[in-house]
């Protein structure tokens, strides 16, 4: 899941003691200068660094600022641990020596992973089921897709999920929970302290309850006086199970607050309410027509806060291979057009799921079998995925016209959205959604399909941070064998997006797909532009045979732009597959979103209109 910006460092230990990195510094040869990077068991996202002088080791802590920046206790800041160590093999600027010989991890050695790398992981899938009911693949996309906006989630909310927290009770009230039933010593609860905004540990011990304030630094960092420093109370909780650090005895078995005890996992998505059960006012996003309700006003929302039906649940108990005529509603708002017939907005009514939103293609009547067998096949291709980043179809109707009913997408295609809300969207959220079409199709190559109509115009978007795939009217399913499909003849093909194999060859494969991503992703960083300007096809494929590629958008980061141009190998041998990309989209994303949004882009965070 979530990766260790130091994981590919050969001389990053992970979470291993201080003793233990002593050692490993002796076996190393003890040279002045020699030193290690091991993972701070104290604060969230830190390191510590050992080094080596005149035969003495001295420890550094390396912190996580806010911003995302490292930096040693009074030194300069750097983007991530590796430059951190870049700079200091260069310049001492403080520290005993400068890092001379990094000492390496034996090959048969793994890095060891802390307490708080299974615990993180182990918090953020509860959070995430706990909120949004997700399970299974549902649950585990969410995790890739949002890890950085999770991970910051948990660290400051997570302790108000837990068992042991009780919110705003008073001291006495403490005191009668705790003595309720067995008076194990060790049994706990946090609460809010009355008056001051901070937290208090109460726990029981010889059938005493002692209580204990929870103290905050003025970087926010929890602690026990004269204890360790944590950025969470829960990382603190969990440390004091481990460690007394001050207490009467380490904490042990947790005295539930009333939810806990009631066992409802969850409640439903659709009226969830904050912590302490305010309902924050619905937020509008630009181009949804439904509102996204029960999102808390600080944060930006997810693809996973939705009201009613959620499109980024499996929908599998609404999905029909026949949708009766009686139980669609179809209005006259036209959400697009195209040769087949047009695309309506309507809802559908159905048993469990109440009334939900939908897209309906509808066939032109006058149209002849043949088309209609081309729609059939299209809702055949989409009846076999499912994810999150694919619009589902929801069923076929066969009524005056034939119909295809999909989920909806209400703030419509990528580049219309972003061409028409340039000032608003930020380089971070675009970087966003186009991971999520990568995990999109990441997916489908996996299932083997192709899509072969991969372009802006047919990403849409639920909302700002919320992307799908969509329009599989050219999608072919591969044979278990072939990894491509082979047109008989050239048809309406949107060349500008198509790599050179399927224009000179009619060879479709998923790596043909990688290039249509790479122009996507040209599109959605140039905010919805048009590809190759005013170039025709037959002008493009000779720009593109002589080795020339479309420049980087303005906006668009370095290494987006690398990406790109990888997607634009000419040989599709050579070409990146979306395990690859995705994976590229994915590190980068991480990389962008943990860290503070540049001046300008806030307003991103902002409904915009
Ligand atoms: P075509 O094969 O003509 O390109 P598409 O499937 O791309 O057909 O649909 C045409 C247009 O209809 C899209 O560009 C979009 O504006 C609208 N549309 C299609 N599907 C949906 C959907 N699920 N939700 C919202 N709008 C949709
Ligand atoms: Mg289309």
């Amino acid at each position: 899941m979530s990766i260790d910006p130091a994981a590919d460092l050969p001389f990053f230990y992970g979470s291993i003691s201080r003793v233990k990195a002593e050692d490993y510094l002796k076996l190393g040869g003890m040279s002045d200068g020699l030193f290690l990077l091991r993972q701070c068991l104290r604060s969230l996202g830190g390191y510590v660094l050992s080094i080596v002088w005149n035969l003495e080791f001295h420890h550094y802590s390396i912190e996580k600022q806010l911003n995302g920046t490292y930096c040693l206790i009074g030194g300069k800041p750097h983007c991530g641990p590796a430059e951190l160590c870049e700079f200091y093999s260069k310049d001492r600027d403080g520290l005993v020596c400068l890092l001379k010989k990094p000492c390496l991890r034996p090959s048969d050695t793994q890095i060891e992973l802390g307490v708080f790398d299974s615990l993180k992981d182990n918090m953020l899938r509860e959070y995430v089921k706990q909120t949004w009911n997700l399970e299974g693949e549902a649950m585990e996309q969410a995790i890739i897709s949002q890890a950085p906006q999770l991970e910051k989630l948990i660290a400051t909310t997570a302790h108000e999920k837990l068992p042991w927290y009780h919110g705003k009770i008073a001291r006495h009230e403490s005191e009668r929970r705790l003595y309720c039933g067995a008076q194990p010593d060790g049994k706990f609860l946090v609460r809010d302290r009355e008056e001051s905004g901070t937290f208090a540990l109460s726990m029981l011990y010889g059938k005493t309850v002692y209580h204990y304030q929870i103290l905050q630094d003025k970087s926010g960092k929890y602690f026990m006086p004269e204890g360790t420093k944590f950025d969470t109370v829960w990382q603190l909780v969990e440390y004091l199970k481990m460690k007394p650090d001050g207490l009467m005895t380490i904490l042990r078995e947790a005295c539930l607050n009333g939810k806990a005890v009631e066992k409802t996992p969850s409640l439903p998505a659709t009226r969830r309410a904050g912590a302490n059960g305010y309902t924050p006012p619905p937020r509008a996003v630009a181009g949804a027509s439904t509102p996204v309700d029960t999102v808390p006003a600080e944060r930006d929302i997810l693809p996973m806060d939705c009201s009613g039906f959620n499109p980024y649940h499996n929908p599998n108990e609404v999905k029909k291979f026949n949708i009766q005529r009686s139980q669609l509603l179809m209005d006259e708002v036209e959400l697009g057009s195209g040769n087949f017939g047009c695309v309506k907005k309507g809802v559908l009514k159905t048993q469990d799921s109440g009334q939900i939103d939908v897209a309906i293609k509808v066939l032109k009547s006058e149209n002849e079998k043949l088309v209609k067998e081309e729609m059939m096949r299209e809702a055949e291709i989409m009846y076999q995925l499912d994810n999150p980043f694919i619009v589902r179809i929801l069923g076929l109707c066969n009524a005056e016209n034939l119909m295809l009913v999909m989920e909806m997408a209400s703030a419509g295609p990528l580049n219309k959205f972003l061409s028409a809300n340039k000032d608003t969207v930020s380089v971070e959220n675009i970087v966003n959604m186009m991971h999520q079409v990568s995990m999109g199709m990441k997916y489908l190559e996996g299932k083997n399909f192709v899509h072969r109509d991969l372009a802006a115009r047919n990403v849409l978007l639920v909302n700002l941070q919320f992307a799908k795939i969509s329009d599989f009217g050219l999608s072919k399913a591969l044979g278990a064998d072939n990894n491509y499909y082979k047109a008989r003849t050239a048809g309406k093909w949107p060349l500008k997006w198509y790599a050179p194999e399927c224009i000179n060859f009619h060879k479709f494969s998923s790596k043909s797909d990688v290039w249509s991503f790479g122009v996507t992703m040209w599109e959605a960083f140039s905010y919805g532009g048009k590809p190759y300007k005013k170039m025709k096809g037959p002008e493009v494929i000779r720009f593109i045979d002589a080795g020339n590629r479309m420049d980087c958008p303005a906006a668009c980061p370095e290494r987006m732009y690398d990406l790109m141009k990888e997607c634009w190998t000419y040989k599709h041998e050579e070409r990146p597959d979306f395990n690859k990309v995705e994976e590229s989209m994915r590190l980068y994303h991480y990389s962008v979103s943990g860290k503070a949004k540049p001046e300008g882009a806030a307003a991103a965070a902002e409904p915009v209109k």
